[in-house]
């Protein structure tokens, strides 16, 4: 399963050590090796190295980021994963459709999982980063897991789809060799990394407000406008072309107000 080298566990800014530790561990039992920390409180740290039981080699390996821009920086796929229900309504995915999702992309990009704080879980500017929201099922009265629990449900059902999409190619191919080939994968397109898509929606939130657009509403509307392209998880190609775009905006803009103010000063 060397694909699960391309999963990253991001935590946002943890607070308790053995958290991370606990998180480590979990992701040593499931396969995945990428930690990426954003501020934590406190790491290195023994508390976390005691928790982590052995997999000490993720907690050697881990990045520590400032932000968590720099954490998804390379990423195409993003999955933000909260203990509540969010009153803006984000695309959201049960936690098993969504690492299926991650199980197609892994083979191409790197995908990351964003665990939130232990007392406030994710800000909605950090949503903001994510593709799908996904929220374990568990108990609605008392639905807040630890966050290392949380790391294992969702790594478990992600190496759980590996293991029975492994097994379906298996027995495909025993049973018939001529009708067994797996589907052809889809041709391989360049998603636009989270970097990308921070450059464009920066740009387009310059270019909107160029041209007057906002009237006042920039926040709510922008943060539609970047769930609607997240949606579409658009190709490097296509965000290319939508910069073009953004850039002749800018250029039609700068010389109608160049020659209203050539026109003002006669
Ligand atoms: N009090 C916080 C809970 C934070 S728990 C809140 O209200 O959001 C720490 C992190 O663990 C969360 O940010 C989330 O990443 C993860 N987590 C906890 N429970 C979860 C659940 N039921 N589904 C998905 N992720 C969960």
């Amino acid at each position: 399963m060397k694909e699960l080298n391309y999963i990253r566990v991001v935590l946002v800014e943890p607070t308790h050590p053995g958290n991370i530790g606990a998180a480590a561990r979990a992701m040593g039992n499931m396969g995945v090796e990428q930690l990426v920390l954003v501020n934590p409180s406190e790491f290195p740290s023994p508390v976390a190295s005691a928790r982590a039981s052995g997999a000490d080699w993720i907690l050697e390996n881990a990045r520590v980021c400032t932000s968590l821009d720099e954490a998804l920086e390379d990423c195409t796929l993003v999955f933000g994963t909260t203990a509540r229900m969010r009153s803006i309504e984000w695309p959201s995915l049960d936690p098993w459709s969504a690492m299926e999702n991650a199980r197609d992309r892994i083979k191409d990009t790197p995908v990351a999982i964003v665990f939130g704080r232990e007392s406030s879980g994710l800000k909605n500017e950090e949503m903001d980063r994510c593709h799908h929201l996904v929220r374990i099922p568990v108990n609605d009265v008392f639905s807040s897991l630890n966050l290392g629990s949380a790391v294992t449900v969702m790594l478990y059902e992600l190496r759980k789809g590996m293991i029975v999409a492994e097994q379906e190619i298996d027995q495909h191919s025993t049973t018939d060799n001529n009708l067994s080939k797996p589907v052809a994968k889809k041709s391989r397109q360049e998603f636009a990394s989270t970097g990308d898509m921070q450059g464009f929606y920066a740009h387009m939130e310059d270019v909107l407000h160029k041209i007057d657009f906002f009237d006042g509403r920039s926040t709510k509307l922008m943060r539609k406008l970047i769930r609607l392209f997240n949606r579409a998880q658009p190709s490097r190609e296509e965000i290319n072309i939508m910069r073009g775009i953004l850039a002749a905006v800018e250029y039609r803009e700068k010389c109608r107000s160049d020659s209203s103010s050539s026109l003002n000063s006669r």
